[in-house]
């Protein structure tokens, strides 16, 4: 592409070459890049793509939020690519019918690399639905149960005592164990629960986003037919998971695996067919099993980025590589955390420290204001925390690069030498 078509002060938007659309923007609508760089995508080409590579990492934060989170770099790049023209097909996966067949081979990969992923059994259905996970919260009873039916919360966080309320409109519910009157910093041992022999399900949340308490171990439903339910929403896809122990895994996107607006359910087929009669049709997952998730219309471009976002973990290896670089990266942030002398605190319980989302607050709380401001002042962004407990969170998703943790760090070591 010639230079000086990039730099006419009124460069046309779209320019129809004979190889290429090739999108091009005029340096002054490029949104203030202190580096202002200019950007051109092309369809097709490799090279633009090692240009957008580079620019891309200068001009990125580290982004520590809890979700809509970050996504991988190339992932992005490589939407970027296929934003305008999805493999030759003309058109954006934004526009395609959700019933032709691009958009089926899209969401069919995506089911079977996540399937490869977790190593999900044929005996399960993976369903790409809307809605979040809080609509989760109502369809799980709503689908696993009758009204009347027992059923056991165990609740670890605020996430889990949600799930627990909505609940309550469509079974009977029961907290059989509950962290709240410790401020959630911990999982009690699984001898001591008291199981209700007759409950339809036991429902946990695996990772309690705010809180930063993770299972790792799972507990067992005392009832033979019992199932047992788990909100991944924060840790889906960081470490490799039995699917077999559950009789449902829920969890939102926006966290591991690709933008909101998507939300995954992988349930036991067995399970599915004795929704309550008031279910509504876009929350009974027999009717989404049945039609493979197209029931409706699905949220297309996010189950296509979940889809980029499953490729992508399966070329770093798979979930054991994944849960390697998780470990590493929860590590140097605990110890930094650990080896303060208590100039920054994370209040949970070393054995179920969440590998996704660290809790921490400053001895000197008054202190919390400058140092979220000097974080972002060296490009690391949503660190404060959740505004039920205060403090800090790091978010430290599969999609934060170890260089950001390791930045973070060096950040706050340095930091507490300037305020110690
Ligand atoms: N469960 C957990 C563990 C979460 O972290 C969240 C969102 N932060 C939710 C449920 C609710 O998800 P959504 O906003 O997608 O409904």
């Amino acid at each position: 592409m010639a230079a000086t078509s990039l730099n006419a002060p009124n460069a046309p938007l779209l320019q129809k070459t004979h190889q290429t659309h090739v999108f091009l923007k005029p340096i002054s609508t490029i949104p203030c890049q202190t580096s202002a760089k200019r950007f051109c995508i092309s369809c097709s080409a490799t090279t633009q793509d090692r240009l957008s590579v580079q620019s891309q990492s200068q001009d990125r934060v580290f982004n520590f939020a809890a979700g809509p989170a970050t996504l991988p770099e190339n992932v992005l790049l490589k939407a970027q690519s296929e934003l305008y023209n999805w493999h030759g097909s003309g058109m954006s996966v934004m526009e395609m019918s959700h019933r032709g067949k691009d958009f089926r081979s899209i969401i069919e990969k995506a089911e079977a690399d996540l399937r490869s992923l977790l190593n999900i059994p044929e005996n399960y259905a993976v369903l790409f639905l809307q809605g979040g996970a809080t609509t989760q919260f109502a369809a799980v009873p709503l689908n696993l149960c009758a009204p009347g039916d027992s059923v056991d919360y165990l609740v670890t966080g605020s996430w889990g005592d949600k799930a627990f309320k909505e609940a309550k409109k469509y079974c009977n519910p029961k907290v059989i164990w509950s962290g709240k009157s410790e401020n959630y910093v911990r999982v009690p041992s699984f001898d001591g629960l008291e199981l209700n022999p007759n409950a339809k399900y036991l429902h946990i949340c695996a990772n309690e986003t705010i809180y930063g308490v993770e299972f790792k171990d799972y507990p067992v439903p005392c009832n033979p037919n019992g199932v047992l339910v788990a909100d991944m929403s924060s840790n889906f896809c960081s470490k490799p998971v039995d699917v077999t122990k559950f009789g449902l895994i829920y969890a939102g996107a926006q966290k591991n695996v690709g933008p909101s607006g998507v939300c995954i359910v992988i349930v036991r087929k067995d399970l599915l067919g004795n929704a309550q009669e008031i279910t509504p049709v876009m929350l009974n997952y027999k009717i989404h099993a049945d039609n493979n998730s197209l029931y409706n219309t699905p949220p297309c471009y996010g189950i296509y980025m979940c889809g980029l976002v499953f490729e992508d973990l399966l070329k770093q290896g798979g979930l054991e590589e994944v849960e390697k670089k998780n470990h590493k990266k929860a590590g140097i942030l605990y110890n930094a955390i650990d080896e303060s002398k208590g100039f920054y605190r994370c209040p949970v319980e070393k054995s179920v420290r969440s590998m996704m989302n660290v809790p921490f607050t400053l001895e000197k709380s008054e202190l919390e204001a400058e140092f979220l401001k000097e974080a972002e002042k060296e490009k690391m962004v949503q660190l404060k925390g959740h505004r039920s407990v205060g403090g800090m969170r790091a978010s430290i998703y599969n999609a934060m690069p170890l260089a950001g943790v390791e930045k973070l760090v060096a950040f706050m070591k340095d930091f507490q030498a300037k305020h110690a």
